[in-house]
């Protein structure tokens, strides 16, 4: 029995600009994506009983087709023409539907281990086409490096340098709709957009940058992003800022301790997900 085990870490947006809305629904983007090291464990274990099996067990996320992990083995199933079976065992510790792009990290971890665990061959390249269409931010965690994300997220271009840092995840548990968050906002259509830089420095150069056109939609819903944030800076972050659709907010830190001390603060008296992570 042939089994993998792999983390699927999940990211946050330093920047997220929201361009225009597509004919298919979608919206071009031009994000700037950082993995970070708090991860789900995958376990993928390839089986004579064809077909996949996915066991999750966690709220809100399914076990059988619903799972976007489910989508990404069968689809490599099906294309190489393979009669195994692949078992996968997800165990959630990134928060689901938080803007951290957890179902998407698991979607390329699975791409990347079914890859192995059938012996395909496929290349990142070829992972990842396969990738955008289950999902926008799947092939940036196939990328694996910090990178500017344009299109719907899948044309990626590395940044030149980029500062490690501890980020603070605050997560205040509400549920919050991607789709809802993109309907809802008021989108002036735009041909030219400032441009970012593609090195950085410090954390502070970083700083400078950040910004999420998606923000105050999900603020005007749910006001309590708004006083997370001020909370992260008043108690020593450098910037804050919602990742993706929210409702996480992230503070950047330079030193460990100053973000810990920070999540104990934050969590006193609340019952948010804290967590300090570091960047990858
Ligand atoms: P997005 O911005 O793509 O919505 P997110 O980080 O905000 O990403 P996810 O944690 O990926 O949100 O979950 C979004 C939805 O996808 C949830 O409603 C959940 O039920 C569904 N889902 C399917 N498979 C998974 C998975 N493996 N992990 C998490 N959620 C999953």
């Amino acid at each position: 029995m042939i089994t993998i085990e792999l983390e699927a870490p999940c990211k946050v947006n330093y920047r997220l600009d929201v361009l225009r809305r597509r004919a298919d629904g979608y919206h071009d983007l031009r994000m700037i994506m950082q993995r970070v090291d708090l991860c789900d464990t995958i376990t993928m274990t390839l089986s004579d009983t064809p077909g996949v099996r996915v066991t999750c067990g966690s709220a809100g996320v399914p076990d059988g087709p619903g799972n976007i992990a489910w989508r990404a083995a069968h689809s490599l199933l099906q294309q190489s023409g393979s009669s195994s079976g692949v078992e996968i065992t997800i165990h959630k510790k990134i928060p689901v539907a938080a803007g951290l792009g957890g179902g998407s990290s698991d979607a390329a971890t699975v791409l990347m281990g079914v890859n192995r665990l059938l012996e395909l061959g496929l290349s990142d390249q070829e992972l990842m086409a396969m990738g955008v269409k289950l999902g926008a931010d799947v092939p940036f965690f196939i990328f694996k490096k910090t990178a500017v994300a344009q299109g719907i997220g899948e044309l990626l271009t590395p940044l030149d340098e980029v500062p490690e840092a501890w980020l603070l995840l605050v997560n205040p548990r509400l549920p919050v709709s991607t789709a809802w968050v993109y309907q809802n906002l008021k989108l002036t259509n735009r041909d030219t957009i400032s441009p970012v830089p593609n090195s950085y420095r410090t954390i502070h150069d970083l700083c400078a940058v950040l910004a999420n056109d998606l923000e105050a939609v999900t603020i005007g819903r749910h006001p309590v992003i708004r006083e997370i944030k001020e909370r992260l800076v008043r108690e020593g972050a450098a910037g804050a800022l919602m990742s993706g659709s929210g409702p996480t907010v992230f503070g950047i830190f330079e030193e460990e301790a100053t973000a810990r001390a920070c999540a104990g603060k934050l969590a006193a008296g609340h019952d948010w997900f804290c967590a300090v992570v570091k960047t990858l």
